[in-house]
Parts: C-alpha cells; structure tokens; sequence
C-alpha cells in the first residue's frame, strides 16, 4: 500500500512551454493538476527564447489573409521530414497539425496573447505546403509586474537581459537592419517608444517567451495550480504496470505526490549533461557553446531510460551557429546578410550561410568530418563592418576585445586564423564574381524567402549578397552551438511513453526536448522547437482527462 503526502491528477515535471501548457490544460479539462520545476526559476529555455512557435493553421493566419491548411502542413512535414521513424509517424503528425492551432485558441481562451511574425518565413519555403508569411507566433506585450512577487520566480528573457529592450523576436530582422530603410526605423522606434513608454507607466514590458511563460504562470496562478519551484524529481512510483506518482525532493526531503491520471515529463533536454553529451551528440560540439538554461541536465531522460522507456533521434539538437563573447555564447545573426560568408580552415565555403541555423550546424559538423571547420570563420569586410550598427553584434565583438581578427588584406587574415590562404583568395574571388550579379551558384545564398527574410532591404538585386572586398577584412570564429539538445523519449501520438517493446508505459506522458521530436530531424520553422513541447504537452493533458479527439481545423 503506498503512501501519499500530495495528491493531484496531473503533474508536469518542468516549467518550460510543455509542462505550463500542460497543466493548464489539464485544469481546463477538470483535472488537478501541479508543476513541478527543480529551479528556482520557472519557465526553462522557454522562458529565456524568443519565445516564437511554428503553428501551422493558427487562428492569427486567417485574419492576417495568410493561407493554411490541414494539407498544406501534412505535405510541409511529408516533404521535408521525409520518413525517419515513428517519433515523426504519421499520426504524430496529425496529432501536431491538428491539436495544433486548438491549443492555440485554447490559450488565448485563457487569457494569453499572441502576434504573428509576419514575414519569418518558413524555413523551406520551396517545399511542398511551405508558408512564405511565416506559421510563427509569440507572446505579445505584456506587463510582468502583473506577477506580484512571482516576478522574480520567472526565468528572465534573453533579449531583455542583452538589450533591455521590449522587442519581439518577429522585430529582430528589422532591428539587425534597423538604419537600411524607412520601415525599418520605424520599427526599430517603434520598439523603444513601447519600451519607454511602459517603464514610464511603471510596468514592466515583457516580449519573447518571458511574456509566453509570465501569462502562463499568472493564468496558473489565477486558477490555483499549484508550481513548485526548487524540487527536482527524483523517481517515479509505479503500482503494477502504472505510473502512479512521483518522488520529489523539496525542503531537503523526499515528498511524494500521487499523479492520479498521468505524470508528465517536460525536463528538457541535456544540453549542460557533459557525460550525455559525449555519449550521444558530435565531441565538436560542448556544453560551452550552448545558450540552453543551466537545467538541461538531462536526468529526467535518463530516469525514463531506466524505467524501460524507448529513445530515438538522441543525436539531435537545435543547433545555432555561436560566437563566444566574454566567455558567453550569442546566436549569429549576421551569416545571411550581404558581404559575409563562413569558410573552413580550408578556405572554403561549405553551405548557404543564411540557410536555417539547424542547417548550418549540421553542414558544419559534416564538413569538419572531411576538414577543420569548427570553429568555422566568418569573413567580412570593412564596408560590412561599418553597415552593422546592430548593438551588441560585430561592433561590441570588436570593442569587447573577444577573438575577431584583422588584417589589411586576405592573406594576412588567412595567416592569423590558420587558413589556407590560397583557398581563401580563390573562394573570396569566386564569390565576389558573382555576388556582383546577385547570384551565388555555389550555393544558392538569397535565392529563397526565408534567406531573404533577414537580408538588407537596401541591396539589390540579392539582398543577402554583397562582394568582400574593402579592406581591412575581419574573420570571427563560429562554433556548433544550440539551444538545447531535442532528441529522446519515445512517444506516442497522445504524447505517451513508449517502452522498448514498442508498448505504451500508462500514466508516462513526455514532450518537448526530453523527446524525440516531430519535426524529426528538421527545423521546420521559426518556433519548431517550444511548438513540439507545448502541442504535446497540451495532447497529453487532453488525454490523460479523456478529452475526445479535436476536429480538424
Ligand atoms: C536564447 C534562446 C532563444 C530561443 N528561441 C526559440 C524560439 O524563439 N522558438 C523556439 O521554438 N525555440 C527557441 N529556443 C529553444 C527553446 O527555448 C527550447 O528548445 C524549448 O523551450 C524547450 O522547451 P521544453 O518545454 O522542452 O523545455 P524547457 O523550456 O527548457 O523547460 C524544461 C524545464 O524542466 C526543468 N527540469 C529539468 N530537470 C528537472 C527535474 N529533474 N525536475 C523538475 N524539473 C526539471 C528545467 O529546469 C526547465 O525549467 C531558444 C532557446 C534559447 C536558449
């Protein structure tokens, strides 16, 4: 007979998009429901992220005229993510496309606000169904101090904590070009004004996925669901073939909280869990380069592991490629604007840099494979050098004294950063050619919607094409960074474990990145990743309360 000292019906482990999705969701359903976060912090990488998900057929599509459909999705995941096993079936697919915009709606009938990022593209936009006016969402505008002394119980947004700055991450493209139109300048004051303007009023304005998880907590909080802060779990109770509760640690002792209808892991991934990663992802790419929070240490995984739960896509991440600033690691955002590109120790090119990050990761791996490409370089000029008044980009590089090398022309620069200077030359020249005429037959940088999409509105005829050529030239070491690993659990189409015997383990719901993706191993979109979690979260609530199948949308 086991003993209890907390009972509920559904508990989420973690407090990222997942496991607040989850448990509100669970509410609404008529379930009790707990989230349970071993930080001191809610809201994990979901907190601290733009904050955009990829939502294909939300309900902000059609009044913005933007065209979606069931179909157009399905076809989107059969033809980028191809066949690559049960983590991205069919019925997970249909499970994501479907519930998909309800969740939406259903928190928004919760009180939670969202804008669409108009323009961010998809990131295949010449796929089949692609979406050229972008699926992604973010959290709107929000007053933080609504919060009250959970205030300072919420993982900080990472574009606040750079920039102080109340920007949404559908506004980052601009602001990177914020002096290269009119529009552009607009938006950019725009996004000050609003910024001054709450400050001034005493609030505190929270975008990005700050205002994602600050909504969540403040409807949580509305609603009495409980959220525990610093208690990790530490095992999981089974009676019989069931999942029955869990073991938490809070106060330095052993609580134990009985799940009567299912217990959801939304832990995240391991991207700060050195021996996970040495196990399972490429030895390139360390723990140093990650901008994941300090709770992705992957031990949720590796309980499921022990309890007989299936895995797949392990060596998955949300890669990005990263400088290293200080000792901290930033997400480059200046690859898909004109007059870059990325080299190897060889001088070469290797991808379209303003492909996906995911893509150019993943082409950076592969090439270091053949020949040292990590770190890879990015190379640039001095024309580009004073184009970029994006704060904290290459100017802060340069006056934080972090490596950017510098020299009067290629071979010198070659010298100082150990690459072949011939190599570099060569392709320097190949790419100047044609980038004169706005073409890069290499590899095609500029030639779709969504490498446009963060281009420079004033370079014509391809606005992520320019030639290097204006001395002194610069090169600035990138590395394979991400965001968080996303590989793991195997689950079901209702977000349910999986054991290695292919059976469902009842009462052991996952999502997100403590899972293998549905996105397989795609980046389908701005927002691919807090969409995965937060739709499975929502599934698996809706399944554990016995909530019937939605209606396709
Ligand atoms: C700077 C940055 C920008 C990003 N921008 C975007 C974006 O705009 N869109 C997008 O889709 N993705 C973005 N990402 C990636 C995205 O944030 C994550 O992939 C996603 O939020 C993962 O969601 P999750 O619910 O799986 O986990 P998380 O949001 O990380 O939540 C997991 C939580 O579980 C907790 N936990 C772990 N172990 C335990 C335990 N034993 N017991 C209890 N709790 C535990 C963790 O502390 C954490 O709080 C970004 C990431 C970063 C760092």
């Amino acid at each position: 007979m086991q003993t209890w000292d907390v009972v509920t019906d559904f508990i989420s482990i973690g407090s990222g998009g997942g496991g607040m999705v989850g448990a509100l969701a669970a509410r609404a359903h008529g379930l009790d429901s707990m989230v349970l976060e071993k930080r001191e912090v809610i809201g994990g990488s979901t907190a601290k992220s733009g904050g955009v998900m990829w939502i294909p057929n939300n309900p902000l599509m059609g009044p913005a005229g933007v065209h979606d459909s069931y179909e157009d999705a399905m076809a989107y995941f059969d033809d980028v993510v191809g066949d690559v096993g049960p983590a991205s079936s069919y019925e997970r697919r249909h499970a994501f496309v479907t519930h998909g915009p309800q969740m939406v709606s259903f928190l928004q009938q919760e009180g939670v606000r969202f804008v669409r990022c108009e323009g961010w593209s998809d990131y295949y936009p010449d796929a089949k169904g692609g979406c050229v006016r972008g699926r992604s969402i973010e959290g709107r505008l929000w007053n933080g101090k609504v919060l009250g002394p959970w205030l300072d119980k919420v993982q900080h947004g990472n574009m606040w904590d750079r920039t102080h700055l109340a920007a949404y991450a559908g506004e980052i493209a601009t602001l990177q070009n914020q002096d290269r139109s009119l529009r552009n300048r607009l938006i950019a004051a725009r996004a000050r004004a609003r910024t001054k303007l709450a400050l001034r009023r005493g609030r505190l304005p929270v975008t990005t996925g700050w205002s994602f998880i600050g909504q969540m907590l403040f409807r949580a909080i509305q609603r009495d669901i409980p959220a525990w802060t610093d208690s990790p779990l530490r095992d999981l109770v089974v009676e019989g073939d069931r999942v029955a509760g869990v073991v938490v640690e809070r106060e330095g002792r052993d609580v134990r909280v009985r799940a009567r209808k299912g217990v959801l892991f939304a832990a995240g991934g391991f991207a700060h869990n050195l021996e996970m990663r040495t196990k399972y992802l490429d030895p390139m790419a360390v723990t140093d380069y990650s901008m994941a929070n300090p709770g992705d240490t992957g031990e949720v995984i590796e309980l499921a592991i022990r309890c007989g739960a299936a895995i797949d896509l392990i060596d998955e991440a949300v890669w990005t490629p990263t400088s290293v600033v200080d000792g901290t690691p930033l997400g480059d955002w200046n690859r898909q604007r004109p007059g870059t590109i990325i080299v190897a120790a060889d001088g070469q090119r290797f991808c379209n840099e303003a492909n996906s990050y995911v893509e150019v990761v993943k082409a950076m791996l592969d090439r270091n494979r053949v020949t040292r490409a990590v770190p890879s370089w990015l190379i640039f000029d001095d024309g580009f050098r004073r184009r970029n008044v994006a704060p904290g980009i290459i100017p802060a590089q340069s006056s934080a004294g972090s490596a950017m090398y510098q020299a009067e022309n290629l071979d010198d620069l070659a010298e100082l950063c150990d690459i072949d200077p011939e190599g570099l030359r060569a392709q320097v020249d190949r790419f100047n050619q044609n980038a004169r005429v706005g073409r890069d037959p290499e590899f095609g940088k500029g030639e779709n919607a969504y490498n446009r999409y963060l281009g420079d509105p004033k370079v014509k005829p391809n606005n992520c094409l320019a030639p290097i050529e204006a001395p002194p030239f610069y090169a600035a070491p990138l590395y394979p960074g991400d965001v968080g690993t996303c590989g793991g659990i195997l689950t079901d189409e209702h977000a349910r474990v999986l054991n290695t015997a292919g059976e469902v383990m009842e009462g052991l719901y996952a999502t997100g990145n403590c899972t293998a993706s549905v996105m397989g191993r795609k980046y389908l979109g701005a927002g691919a990743s807090i969409a995965n979690s937060s739709v499975f979260g929502y599934v698996a609530a809706r399944h554990a309360s016995g909530a019937g199948e939605p209606q396709q949308g």
